[in-house]
C-alpha cells in the first residue's frame, strides 16, 4: 500500500453539543443581555496514517475526549476572564459579573464556566476547544496528527472555524 499522502478524518455528531448562556461585549459600549444557544461542534483532524492501526487516530477516542470538553462547558453561563470590560469575581459560593466596572449578574458559582478567553465568541471558543483537545492529544501521546480543525456553530448556519497546525 502506499505510504504517500496524507489522510484527512472527520468527525460530527450530534452529541457533540453544548447547551450554554453567554454574552457577548462589542467595540464601544454594546453589550448584548444574557441568552443561550444550542452550540454544536465539529472537529476535523488531518495527519499521518498510523500504520500500526491503520487510522489516524481513534474515532472513539476522539469521541470521547470531545464529549468530555463538551460537558465541561454544557449547561453553564461562560463567563470570559480575559476580557478587558467583564470583570468576574469569585465570591464564595457565587459569581459576580461587572460590565464596564457596573454590576450586572450574579450566578452561584456551579453554574459558571470561567474560561481563559477575552470574550465568548464562536471564534473564541473554537479556539480554546481545540487548544483543549490538543492537551488532551498530547497526554495520550497521539503522533503524527499535522493539523485540528474546529468549527462552532451557535445558529445554523452561524459558526467560526479555527485551524491549528500542529505538525
Ligand atoms: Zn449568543
Amino acid at each position: 500500500m502506499s505510504k504517500r499522502g496524507d489522510f484527512r478524518v472527520s468527525v460530527t455528531k450530534d452529541y457533540l453539543v453544548f447547551a450554554s448562556a453567554h454574552f457577548i461585549t462589542f467595540a464601544g459600549h454594546r453589550c448584548e443581555g444574557l441568552h443561550g444557544h444550542n452550540y454544536r461542534v465539529r472537529v476535523t483532524m488531518e495527519g499521518a496514517l498510523n500504520e500500526e492501526s491503520w487510522f489516524v487516530f481513534d474515532f472513539v477516542e476522539l469521541k470521547r475526549v470531545m464529549r468530555r470538553l463538551c460537558d465541561e462547558i454544557d449547561h453553564l453561563v461562560l463567563l470570559p476572564l480575559r476580557s478587558d470590560r467583564v470583570t468576574v469575581i469569585e465570591e464564595g459560593d457565587v459569581v459576580r459579573v461587572e460590565v464596564d466596572g457596573k454590576s450586572r449578574y450574579v450566578f452561584p458559582r456551579r453554574d459558571c464556566a470561567l474560561l481563559p478567553i477575552p470574550n465568548t465568541t464562536v471564534e473564541m471558543l473554537a479556539q480554546l476547544l481545540t487548544e483543549r483537545l490538543r492537551g488532551e492529544l498530547e497526554t495520550q501521546g497521539a503522533r503524527g496528527l499535522t493539523a485540528i480543525e474546529m468549527e462552532v456553530e451557535e445558529n445554523f448556519g452561524q459558526s467560526a472555524t479555527y485551524r491549528l497546525d500542529v505538525s
